[in-house]
């Protein structure tokens, strides 16, 4: 608002608007099917919440930012501790020592007829994640997010793929490291 050296910008154009991505799109909630705004009054939010994290990881991110900001003033004490407990800090502190090395690859369903790659274990390789979900996407010209501590989903079914794909990326992973956990209900 102080910014009054800023030229007007009054500019009458046809056509769509340059600040607005066409076509607009809206996000689809997996779970209970409606635009993933609305999720908060389905009843079974849980699961579209499991659903938005697998899936649309961003949205989630923007889902647990407004939830965290809501529960610090209206939630109780035991709500508290249980965002404590279950919270990102928890999950970093975990000794990597402890952690056997292995990679599992699985396959998950996703809607009716398409699938997704989950890959876990990259980090007891101490393979940074989010380098390899860039990999993986740009591999396999498809989405790949981070998902978990240390969980990769790859949109798309490139579980065979992988057994190549992996060790050629990363020698330090040879073959007999990556699991092959099959299809997984997630
Ligand atoms: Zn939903």
């Amino acid at each position: 608002m102080s910014e009054g050296s800023d030229k007007p910008q009054v500019e009458f154009r046809l056509g769509p608007d340059p600040n607005v991505t066409y076509p607009i799109r809206v996000q689809y909630c997996g779970n209970c099917s409606l635009p993933i705004e609305y999720c908060e009054y389905y009843p079974e939010y849980e699961k579209c919440k499991q659903w938005l994290e697998r899936n649309l990881p961003n949205e989630f991110e923007k889902v647990k930012l407004v939830e965290d900001g809501s529960t610090e003033s209206g939630g109780g004490e035991d709500e508290k501790k249980r965002q404590k407990r279950g919270g990102k800090g928890m999950l970093k502190t975990k000794k990597k020592e402890d952690v056997p090395k292995l990679v599992t690859v699985s396959r998950a369903p996703r809607g009716k007829k398409k699938s997704v790659t989950v890959v876990t274990g990259l980090s007891t390789f101490d393979i940074d994640l989010k380098v390899a979900a860039k990999f993986f996407g740009s591999k396999f010209a498809c989405g790949s997010s981070v998902t978990g501590d240390d969980e990769i989903v790859i949109q798309g079914d490139v579980k065979d793929d992988l057994f190549d794909v992996i060790p050629e990326k990363w020698p330090q992973i040879d073959e007999d490291s990556i699991d092959d956990l099959g299809d997984q209900k997630r």
